[in-house]
């Protein structure tokens, strides 16, 4: 079985004793990771070591590793990640963030406005829907 496929098998069973049906957000954690003077990064974008040099053996099942992996194979982002900001991933990912963020009050406003002028009817039907799903 070639590297690649063997990569994306584990990621795979990962996901599966996670539970989680997500996209996977980033596949580098599974594929490699760098061994610098400075210590072991997961990928070319990571803001801070994750361990020392000399521990290269252990690192690529360290605690740290596995909750970078856990969550980017459930979706999201790890703090690590987040905290990378030199990544391209976490810069459309925040870039996401800001647009709803700045598009959300916009749409509550729009939404409050036209409930007035309906004289109230879309609030009452949405309450009156609410209550007979619950
Ligand atoms: S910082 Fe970016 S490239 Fe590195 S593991 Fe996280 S999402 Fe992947």
């Amino acid at each position: 079985m070639g590297l690649l496929n063997r990569v994306g098998v584990e990621e795979r069973l990962a996901a599966e004793e996670l539970g989680t049906t997500s996209e996977c957000l980033c596949h580098e954690p599974w594929e490699s990771y760098y061994i610098l003077r400075r210590g072991i990064l997961p990928c070319c974008h990571g803001s801070k070591p994750i361990a020392p040099m000399e521990d290269f053996e252990r690192a690529w099942n360290a605690p740290a590793l596995q909750e970078i992996r856990k969550h980017l194979a459930r979706g999201r982002l790890s703090p690590y990640c987040l905290e990378s900001t030199g990544c391209p991933i976490v810069q459309r990912h925040l870039h996401a963030q800001r647009t709803r963020e700045r598009w959300l009050p916009d749409r509550v406003r729009t939404l409050g406005k036209l409930n007035r002028l309906l004289g109230g009817k879309p609030a009452r039907l949405y309450y009156r829907l609410v209550r007979a799903l619950s």
